[in-house]
């Protein structure tokens, strides 16, 4: 057997279903060919024949799947900080909503943005994701609120996925919010959502799922159905922003139409939460934002692990409520804010945040056949990953074998 390239005296966290834990290897050897692994697990059982163009001493380091980051808005126009600041300095949002701030002023500021714009400003988002060992993002739309701009967003997301070795899938976000100039008209907005913008983000290929935010402040449980009816119409997977601020039940209704997801989760009951599992419906769990809005109900674990349903972490990188662009802090955060496992948390940010992908068959576990996507940690073991606060001790990074 040939190989490109291959990584040995390496400990292997795999990540492969039905191994017990991580699926640990501990004398572990890694090859790869034409970007794929073609071999992972012990050392000792490397196949006698595998030639490999390249060896790697990895020197006891730990290596795991390329993290993934399932739930993020990196593509935005402007920025929010000073709204934030005015908060701090006790401004309301009446008074801050006045200045121009809240959701609005990052439409307006995205619908100001060309396409060029967008990708630069997001460059550093991205950078600081991937030099913690991110390999697969997942970018909304969202802040466009109209067609143009809704396909701008998806385009300069897709180029993102150009500028840098790194999976980029995309999500459209149209029913996220009102635009300011559809004057409180939801019905004759998500009209427009379906029946304008969808078919022309399908027509373009620009989409790998459709995502909606359920919510009193924003879409009713029939309107994230009507939202995805259209989406199954066009083939195309499901997620959803669901029980952030109240129990709408958006849990069981993202199960009901077999998404890939729901996402935030703090009020889901049992009912929603045995609904996802039933459905296979990955529960994405996102502390930056339960932190920065702080938040104080927290998402049902124990319902979650109760049910069987399946759990990730993502950082939801967003100009509001979440200015995150830190996997290994969301890890923090999952287990300190939310109490997740050690293993829940590695979990959550390979294998559990590849299946909020529909991406599993590809990537999120060491196995051949999977793209090779590595992170190469200095750490003495995993739960250092989880552990650290601000410390960031990547060795290498890897995508599809370089
Ligand atoms: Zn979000």
């Amino acid at each position: 057997m040939d190989a490109d390239r291959l990584w040995f005296n390496a400990r292997l966290a795999t990540l492969a279903e039905g191994t017990p834990g991580l699926g640990i290897v501990d004398h572990g050897a890694l090859a790869c060919k034409d970007g794929r692994i073609v071999y992972a697990g012990p050392m000792a059982d490397l196949p006698p024949s595998l030639r490999a163009k390249e060896r790697i001493d990895c020197a006891g380091r730990w290596i795991t799947p390329g993290l993934i980051d399932c739930h993020t808005h990196l593509v935005f126009g402007g920025d929010r900080a000073q709204e934030f600041e005015m908060r701090l300095a006790g401004a309301s949002y009446e008074e801050i909503a006045r200045a121009g701030g809240g959701i609005v002023s990052t439409v307006k500021a995205t619908r100001a943005a060309g396409e060029d714009d967008l990708v630069t400003s997001a460059l550093p988002r991205l950078d600081h994701l991937l030099a913690e060992g991110v390999t697969t993002v997942e970018i909304k739309s969202g802040y466009g609120l109209d067609t143009e701009t809704e396909l701008r967003s998806l385009r300069a997301a897709r180029r993102l996925g150009e500028a840098r070795p790194v999976t980029v899938t995309t999500t459209f976000l149209g029913a996220h919010a009102l635009p300011p100039e559809a004057n409180g008209d939801k019905a004759a907005y998500v009209a427009k959502v379906v029946d304008e913008m969808l078919p022309a983000v399908a027509a373009e290929g620009l989409a790998d799922a459709v995502d909606a935010f359920c919510e009193g402040i924003a879409f009713s449980p029939d309107e994230t159905a009507r939202v995805f009816e259209a989406a199954r119409a066009h083939g195309l997977p499901m997620k959803l922003h669901a029980d952030q601020l109240s129990n709408l039940h958006g849990a069981a209704l993202a199960a009901r139409f077999g998404a890939l997801s729901a996402d935030h989760l703090e009020y889901t009951d049992a009912e929603g939460a045995a609904a996802m599992a039933a459905a296979g419906t990955v529960a994405v769990l996102l502390p930056g934002a339960f932190y920065f809005i702080r938040e104080t109900k927290k998402p049902p674990v124990e319902l979650f692990r109760a049910a069987g349903a399946r759990m990730a972490l993502a950082t939801d990188c967003n100009p509001g409520t979440s200015p995150l662009t830190s996997l290994l802090l969301t890890m923090n955060m999952g287990a300190t804010l939310f109490r997740l496992t050690v293993e829940e948390c590695i979990a959550g940010v390979t294998r559990e945040a590849a299946r909020a992908l529909g991406r599993l068959d590809e990537v999120g576990t060491l196995e051949a056949g999977k793209w090779c996507d590595l992170a190469i940690w200095d750490i003495e073991r995993p739960a250092e990953l989880v552990y650290r606060i601000g410390f960031n001790p990547l060795h290498a990074r890897v995508w599809r074998g370089k």
